[in-house]
């Protein structure tokens, strides 16, 4: 995945950039981003949750 788009996770009130402000990890495939609207008259703050969907390739241990 690009880095840009990954990091730029949009504000669902007013669609203005957020800006992760931390991640908490669940599993080694399953993460929590915490957001922050960087609208100062939003501001609203939201978590997103990412996980592995599927694997393309897996090295194996
Ligand atoms: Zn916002």
């Amino acid at each position: 995945m690009d880095l840009k788009t990954a990091h730029s996770f949009r504000c669902p009130e007013c669609n203005h950039r957020a800006k992760i402000v931390t991640t908490k990890v669940i599993t080694t495939e399953t993460r929590e981003k915490y957001y922050q609207c960087m609208n100062v008259y939003c501001s609203s703050t939201f978590v997103t949750y990412e996980m592995v969907d599927r694997w393309i390739v897996k090295t194996k241990k």
